[in-house]
């Protein structure tokens, strides 16, 4: 049992010789895999090259796993969404107040069909080895997420098109408290989503690799977060995807924390015969001791996780979201990189 891949993500896609460079300097940091944060904008202003990158990152020796990063605001992340932009339905509504919300409703056909349009293209076009599901969610709610928050109320989305979905359904108006019938629905097109797109590229390409990749949350009788993939047996169980991961954890977070989310997605992604991966916080904070991510890579390592995943290149160097000593913490990823990746040779 050992750790056989090291992904660290990567954005501001751009130039083919700057991006090897960039290869390089994860290649020397025992990255295995790098994920490509393709934005809208990207595959809307920079598809030529994507492939081009991708072959460069090939050349080198990385696996390459696309990440429609943020699309929609269906997945995390920070970018900005041009399905937003460009269209001013087909939103995410609040259940509570009725309001629109910023977030693609991922259940609308025409959302679904943005994704799975920009999904497939690029499984034609860019010769990558995968796809990596980010943190798809629901806007709301997500206080539940917090182990320090109390239960939001408000939740979507009842927009017109998922009441319509499920009145037909359960053959009565969708209810605006969340019953156990809404959270069934809401689960049930959460996942309709992911599946079918991910159905689609490997029918294109059998060899595709799919990661799903969802929150860390406790899903305890206290904190269930209702983003739409708190079942993670639902999850884990789809045949459409290989590799079962969660979250990044912050590092103030207890210890114990770390370790129950690491050992249900371990016992998750084992049941289904899935590989199972956890991710490392090298962006934004970082540990007041840096032996803590020792210890942590060890944690993971030891508990059987196979898969070990990195936010984002260079600490986030440069972005607003850099960690303070964003270099330092990357070599120190880095360092744990190789010396896992080494291990079962
Ligand atoms: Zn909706």
């Amino acid at each position: 049992m050992s750790i056989t891949r090291t992904a660290v993500s990567y954005y501001n896609l751009g130039y083919v010789e700057h991006a090897e460079a960039d290869f390089r300097e994860m290649l020397d940091h025992g990255c295995t895999t790098v994920i490509l944060a393709v934005t809208e904008f990207d595959f809307d202003f920079w598809r030529p090259n994507i492939p081009r990158i991708v072959e460069a990152a090939h050349r080198l020796g990385l696996q390459v796993l696309i990440d429609p990063w943020g699309i929609g605001k269906f997945f995390g992340g920070e970018q900005v969404s041009k399905f937003l932009q460009d269209n001013t339905g087909n939103r995410q509504v609040s259940a509570l107040t009725g309001e629109a919300l910023p977030y693609a409703c991922f259940n609308t056909p025409s959302f679904r069909d943005y994704f799975a349009r920009f999904c497939l293209t690029l499984a034609r076009e860019a010769g990558a080895d995968g796809f990596f599901w980010d943190e798809p969610h629901y806007a709301f709610p997500k206080s539940y997420a917090s182990i320090t928050g109390g239960a939001g109320e408000d939740w979507t989305c009842r927009c017109p098109v998922c009441m319509g979905k499920f009145r037909e359904h359960y053959g009565y108006e969708m209810p605006k408290v969340m019953n156990d019938d809404v959270k069934r629905f809401r689960r049930r097109e959460a996942l309709f989503i992911l599946e079918d797109t991910s159905r689609r590229i490997k029918e294109l390409d059998p060899a595709q690799e799919i990661t799903c990749c969802v929150h860390a949350t406790l899903n305890s009788y206290y904190v269930t977060e209702h983003r739409g993939y708190d079942d993670w047996d639902e999850v884990a169980a789809s045949p459409y995807f290989d590799v079962f991961s969660t979250t990044i954890v912050a590092w103030n977070l207890p210890r114990g924390f770390f370790e129950e989310i690491t050992r249900r997605t371990v016992a998750a992604a084992r049941k289904y015969g899935k590989q199972s991966e956890r991710w490392l916080m090298g962006y934004y904070r970082q540990p007041e001791d840096f032996a803590e991510i020792d210890r942590t890579v060890e944690l993971y390592e030891s508990l059987g996780v196979d898969r070990l995943g990195t936010w984002t290149y260079r600490g986030g160097y440069g972005t607003v979201l850099a960690a303070p000593d964003a270099l330092k913490l990357w070599d120190r990823i880095g360092e744990n990189y190789k010396r896992v990746i080494g291990k079962g040779k």
